[in-house]
């Protein structure tokens, strides 16, 4: 059925799995949203809590008229807000409704633990098979599933959305990568879906094995920014259809956004269920289609943790033009970074995924990399520490000149000096499970790569 999709590239989707959600008309998506916010908003001031009181404190009543046009001007929510009312201070229904929670680590080290009701599982699942039909899979797909079971939303969500579109879950979870290259042997699935630095991994040891991956056709990868440099490693080292595949446990878990196979241009929002927003980072206001911002999530339809104008930390860009696919849903641009992750180096702004965009253009580089932030001398100078690769490097980096023509070029594309540092193969520290680590901060002690 995959097939059949990507071979007619240019005509509408055959894999969508809610069609009629999927290809609405804008203006007819529009009236939905706006009586899905009014509801929410209801359900908010029902509730109580900081949402209840920025509302009134905004000037929102129960009973207002409220339109997508009022969204603008209503409150946002961040994740300090979870923080604060750890554990469940946010919930908008009595405990007892509460069938299931999940978290993550976070980011900066505090735990983020959010809530489901069953219905908030149905429409969970079912925002992940319509990302697994926006990457061909179908009932009769056998879904590979490394991601994560647990706390982390990433294993779950999919597992669940599997099921949902009728199709074989093999729920092998991340690490033991031996066991999960026989699996892929023997059960033949054409859809893996896990992080991008585990999809290489897991290309890696099956090459190694003599390529028993031969069957996948497509992957769904997320959890981590990547980039359509390592789209094109992904794709070559596996030879399937890699996609990108977006969502944050506030909003719901994976399933919020997902490329289609016919365009991988941008990813979908499944923004009948969540509206989006592109804002400044700095000032909250609204950016134009197109530049780059903060997205902004409203879960309009979610029970048991709804959040209104919540602040993801990711950057990226909004595009509304129609989409080769046939869906009408609007698409974000892969997540160029965290707000949080934003380096300032000699006064100008580099987020990380934009030098692994010039990195892996490098065809004698390997696909994996660590950037070390040298903080132990001011102003900190940023260090990326790559691998060459032993086979098919038409020039190699390890010559000084090789060297200085890969830092010309990170200049050149980034407005600033980054130090190029190549190691063997195998050096730099690979994730077996969980999100892949791509940047350090170096402060003191033993540096974190050798040789540095
Ligand atoms: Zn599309």
């Amino acid at each position: 059925m995959l097939d059949q999709v990507t071979e007619c590239s240019g005509a509408p989707s055959q894999t969508m799995f809610e069609p009629e959600a999927e290809t609405m008309p804008a203006a007819e998506r529009a009236r939905l949203q706006g009586e899905r916010l009014r509801d929410l908003a209801g359900r908010l001031l029902a509730a109580g809590g900081p949402q209840a009181r920025r509302l009134r404190e905004a000037g929102v009543q129960p009973g207002d008229r409220l339109g997508l046009a009022d969204l603008p001007r209503l409150p946002m929510t961040e994740k300090k807000d979870l923080w604060d009312t750890y554990p469940f201070g946010l919930l908008a229904v009595p405990m007892s409704e509460v069938v299931a929670v999940h978290g993550s680590s976070g980011t900066g080290g505090r735990p983020t633990l959010v809530a489901y009701t069953r219905a908030d599982l149905r429409l969970w699942a079912q925002m992940c098979a319509r990302a697994l039909g926006c990457a061909g899979a179908t009932a009769g797909s056998v879904v590979h599933n490394a991601y994560g079971y647990g706390l982390f939303t990433g294993g779950l969500g999919i597992h669940q959305g599997a099921i949902e579109l009728g199709a074989t879950v093999v729920p092998v979870s991340g690490g033991m990568t031996a066991r999960q290259v026989t699996l892929v042997r023997d059960l033949r699935p054409d859809i893996l879906t896990c992080t991008p630095s585990y999809a290489l991994r897991l290309g890696e040891a099956l090459a190694d094995a003599g390529n028993p991956g031969r069957s996948l056709k497509a992957g769904l990868f997320g959890a981590e920014p990547w980039t359509d440099a390592l789209r094109a490693r992904i794709e070559e080292l596996l030879g399937l259809r890699a996609l990108d595949i977006y969502g944050l446990s506030e909003v719901i878990g994976p399933g919020v956004a997902a490329e289609c196979a016919e365009a991988a241009d941008g990813l979908h929002v499944n923004e009948d269920h969540f509206l989006v927003e592109a804002v400044d980072p700095a000032s909250g206001e609204p950016v134009p289609d197109g530049t780059s911002g903060e997205l902004v999530f409203t879960t309009v339809t979610k029970q048991a943790l709804p959040l209104l104008r919540y602040r993801s930390g990711d950057i990226a860009s909004l595009n509304r033009e129609p989409c080769p696919c046939g869906r009408t849903l609007a698409r974000m641009s892969k997540v160029i970074g965290r707000r949080d992750d934003m380096l300032v180096l000699s006064g100008v702004n580099v987020y990380p995924s934009e030098v692994e965009r010039v990195l892996l253009a490098e065809p004698a580089l390997a696909p994996d990399y660590l950037l070390v932030v040298d903080s132990r001398q001011v102003p900190s100078r940023l260090i990326a520490c790559c691998e060459f690769r032993t086979a098919g490097a038409s020039r190699s980096p390890t010559t000084e000149r090789g060297v200085s023509a890969i830092e010309d070029t990170l200049r050149d594309e980034l407005g600033v000096r980054v130090r190029l540092h190549v190691v063997p193969p195998g050096t730099v520290p690979r994730t077996e499970v969980g999100k892949a680590v791509r940047l350090v901060t170096w402060d003191k002690g033993e540096p974190p790569v050798p040789g540095l």
